[in-house]
């Protein structure tokens, strides 16, 4: 016998029950209570509209594209068709929405049509398919009733654009989201009577314990013709799984969709991470490939666990995101981030 084979022989007589080094999962109870939560101060209104179909016994999926749409008709810089185009002048919407099941439906690059959450939300349930993107994605919109509501900017974009004309510029802005409330600690509303606000990301827990999460945003504004971020990729913008928690994101995608963000905060919390702690490791993964350039950019994670308790991470202060449930009846609260 060789001495080597001797060796590993005596081992396996000294150590018979090693075990092969195993990850430990959290094996989550669910806490069945309905909870809503949602990015950026805006998350308000739309944890109120979800809550119309969670407080009376309805799902999550129902709930989140019901709180996505409610931001997507209103007017405002970074969500559906009243958003700021990119920098040929035209809005693009990016937008996803994934279910306890996972099952999920995506549109990218989507152009003229006032809903893409629920465009998502109709590839998921009647395509084999889970993203579509630009011409393709209208299409179908079209040839499943969506309206086509044409290229118009709104009257805020139309302005927002000829401002960003005169330098032509692109330098996406840390919050421009809570510019205004940077100043005065409360939600702001604008000329319009909007909140300024960034992407959307809900995600939900209904009375079942299930859970969802809904994505939408009409992107950085002034990018690229054809650039699209994270928020319609699943596992960058939102990923849910039902045995163990839901994220989302808004801020720089380029950045997010490096990481897989969302899908590393529910892989976190899988590990038994809290939410807060999740979303504190995802922001650093991403701080740590350049910490240099970090400090120029915004990127923010919001999570949810099974048992209904969430946190959020951001890069930069000035991210926040809004709760309610049974307990609470809406407030907005301040996330912590990772400079002062
Ligand atoms: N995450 C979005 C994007 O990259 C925009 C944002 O949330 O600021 O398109």
């Amino acid at each position: 016998m060789s001495k080597r084979r001797a060796f590993l022989q005596q081992l396996a007589v000294l150590f018979p029950a090693i075990p092969l080094l195993k990850l430990t999962q959290v094996d989550y109870q669910p806490n069945k209570r309905p909870i809503s939560i949602a990015t950026w101060d805006s998350g308000l209104a739309v944890n109120d509209k979800a809550w119309e179909i969670l407080n009376t016994g309805g799902k999550a999926i129902d709930a989140v594209e019901k709180g996505a749409n409610s931001i997507e008709n209103t007017i405002n810089c970074c969500v559906g068709l009243g958003g700021n185009p990119d920098r040929d002048g035209y809005v693009t919407l990016d937008a996803c929405i994934m279910d306890e099941n996972h099952n999920c439906g995506s549109v990218a690059f989507l152009e003229s049509i006032r809903n893409p959450i629920s465009v998502a939300r109709k590839i998921m349930e009647n395509t084999p398919h889970v993203m579509l993107v630009g011409e393709g994605a209208k299409k179908f919109a079209l040839a499943n009733d969506f309206e086509d509501a044409g290229h118009e900017l709104s009257p805020t974009a139309q302005s927002e654009y000829q401002h960003w004309l005169k330098s032509s510029k692109y330098q996406p802005e840390i919050n421009i989201e809570q510019r205004q409330s940077q100043k005065t600690k409360v939600p702001q509303k604008l000329k319009d009577g909007s909140f300024n606000h960034d992407t959307m990301g809900i995600i939900a827990m209904d009375a079942g314990g299930d859970l969802s999460g809904a994505c939408t945003t009409s992107g950085m504004g002034f990018k690229m013709r054809g650039r699209v971020g994270d928020s319609p990729i699943i596992g960058a913008g939102l990923f849910v799984d039902n045995e163990v928690g839901a994220a989302t994101s808004s801020g720089q995608g380029e950045e997010v969709i490096r990481i897989c963000g969302t899908h590393t905060v529910v892989e976190m919390m899988r590990l038994g991470k809290s939410p807060e702690e999740a979303c504190k490791i995802a922001i650093e993964r991403i701080i740590k490939i350049n910490p240099e350039k970090a400090k120029t950019f915004q990127v923010g994670f919001l999570a949810l666990n099974k048992r209904g308790e969430y946190g959020a991470y951001a890069i930069q202060p000035g991210f926040s995101y809004a709760v309610k449930d049974g307990d609470d009846p809406g407030s907005v609260y301040p996330s912590k981030s990772y400079f002062d």
